[in-house]
């Protein structure tokens, strides 16, 4: 593989900008030893010319911000769907992880362009109707080795996209594609990621378990009553309390959430901080295979697990989601089993896909791409027609 393309190496594309400095330079005076510089990246599939003032992580970047599937974010569901435009989508959820890890990434002077071509694409593969329509497209595809969010992601970015002439896919570096890759198998003891890619998993979950709080208590699904039997959301409300003294329910639930978010960046900063300070990290392939991880201390991590135990079984689980949920996975099982008796009725990208990845999956993978409404309004179409 070829790391360069053979023309228009930066160093002449530079002097077409008189006083810029290279990209390489300003990393290795603003970034830490042990961060991922763009200078040691192992490059793209296919060989490209660097470019004069963007390095190849915010090329990234832009590439997936400016992608089809990353818009069509904005009409997926992140937990609840179409109870009110309140709640976080699947991409106002990317956006919060992304300001977060950027956050944590400058803090601990890892590349920040890395972290947020990262964050931007960890949710893109996120079939409609939210971890439902995960679960729905695994069953459909279970005796052909299951459906997954982050596998799925691979694929729009390297087969699904079509937006450049020379290449399919977006060309994205390899260490973007390896750190997706490390979040489809996060259970294997093997996986080593970039200290990039664990701070958007920490970013990710700090995230969701403070707007989950948020969007279900605003939402009506559980009151800050009831999740004062968390300890970690206790605590909040006890700063809370002790700074503002009383508040309004609104801004209560409002401050509360602020609380909860940089409590927990507050701990994973702080814990990272430390844990780093005792390593000697030369280089990012060091740290990445190194049992040091980036995350929050134990026993902040022991209250974020009673949190989400109580998020799973009193919101994601409450009777009016499961409701939704169980509508939509009966939907998209039923548009799976029709389209596989007619898959005409798909785009013939689809039907040429399916020479690659088989039937069953080029059909789960044309329904994944869909955005809530969209599935929602061909449904009307592939389940009426004869
Ligand atoms: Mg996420």
């Amino acid at each position: 593989m070829e790391r360069r393309g053979s023309h228009s190496p930066g160093e002449e594309s530079l002097q077409e900008f008189p006083g810029l400095e290279s990209i390489h330079e300003r990393e290795s005076r603003l970034l830490a030893s042990y961060a991922m510089h763009s200078s040691q990246s192992r490059g793209r599939r296919h060989a490209e010319p660097e470019h004069a003032y963007r390095s190849d992580f915010q090329r990234d970047r832009d590439r997936v911000l400016h992608c089809g599937a990353f818009r069509r974010l904005s009409d997926k569901t992140q937990v609840f769907s179409s109870r009110s435009d309140y709640q976080r989508t699947r991409l106002t959820h990317t956006m919060e992880v992304a300001s977060i890890a950027r956050t944590l990434g400058r803090s601990l002077r890892l590349n920040e362009d890395l972290i947020e071509a990262l964050a931007l694409l960890h949710d893109i593969g996120h079939p409609p109707f939210g971890h439902a329509g995960e679960d729905a497209l695994a069953e459909c595809l279970a005796e052909e080795g299951g459906f997954s969010h982050n596998e799925y992601a691979l694929t729009i970015v390297e087969q699904i996209e079509q937006r450049y002439a020379r290449f399919p896919g977006l060309n994205l570096t390899l260490e973007v594609l390896d750190s997706q890759s490390t979040r489809a198998q996060k259970s294997s003891p093997e996986v080593a990621p970039l200290l990039e890619a664990q701070v958007v998993e920490a970013a990710d979950s700090t995230t969701y378990d403070a707007h989950d709080v948020d969007d279900a208590v605003k939402i009506g699904l559980v009151s800050l009553d009831e999740l004062l039997d968390i300890p970690l959301v206790a605590d909040c409300v006890g700063r809370v309390t002790g700074r503002f003294g009383v508040l309004s329910a609104g801004m209560l639930r409002k401050t509360v959430v602020h609380e909860l978010i940089d409590c927990q960046v507050r701990d994973v900063l702080q814990n990272s901080l430390r844990g780093l300070a005792t390593q000697e990290f030369v280089t990012s392939d060091q740290a990445r295979r190194s049992d040091f991880r980036i995350g929050p201390c134990p026993s902040l991590a022991e209250k974020k697990a009673k949190l989400e135990e109580f998020l799973y079984r009193r919101v994601y689980r409450h009777p009016e989601i499961s409701r939704v949920r169980g509508q939509a996975q009966h939907m998209l099982r039923q548009m799976f089993e029709r389209l596989l008796a007619r898959p005409k009725w798909m785009p013939d990208f689809f039907l040429r896909h399916a020479e690659n990845v088989g039937l069953k999956r080029a059909v789960a993978h044309y329904l994944a791409g869909m955005t809530d409404g969209y599935c929602r309004q061909q449904s009307g179409k592939i389940l009426g027609a004869t």
